[in-house]
């Protein structure tokens, strides 16, 4: 199966070019620290922007119902008073 790329007005971060693609990916996230050693890994599903010139990555946000889940296990140190 062959896919065209897409030119886009989003210009890489990278090099500058137009031309990057949306990949569908999958992703396996592992908790951090010993003590998660049991704990399944999280499987997220987010999209890619790939530069397709340079092959920089960009725009890759967790899905905020899997944010959720990785927040139960991490928490985020408390900033200075
Ligand atoms: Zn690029």
């Amino acid at each position: 199966m062959e896919t065209t790329a897409v030119r886009t007005e989003r210009r890489c971060k990278q090099c500058g070019s137009n031309c990057t693609t949306d990949f569908q990916t999958e992703t396996c996230i592992h908790i951090p620290g010993r003590e998660n050693l049991a704990v399944p890994a999280v499987f997220v599903f987010p999209k890619l922007a790939i530069c397709l010139d340079c092959g920089a990555v960009s725009d890759f946000l967790i899905p905020a119902d899997h944010l959720v889940e990785l927040r139960r296990y991490v928490r985020p140190q408390s900033s200075p008073a």
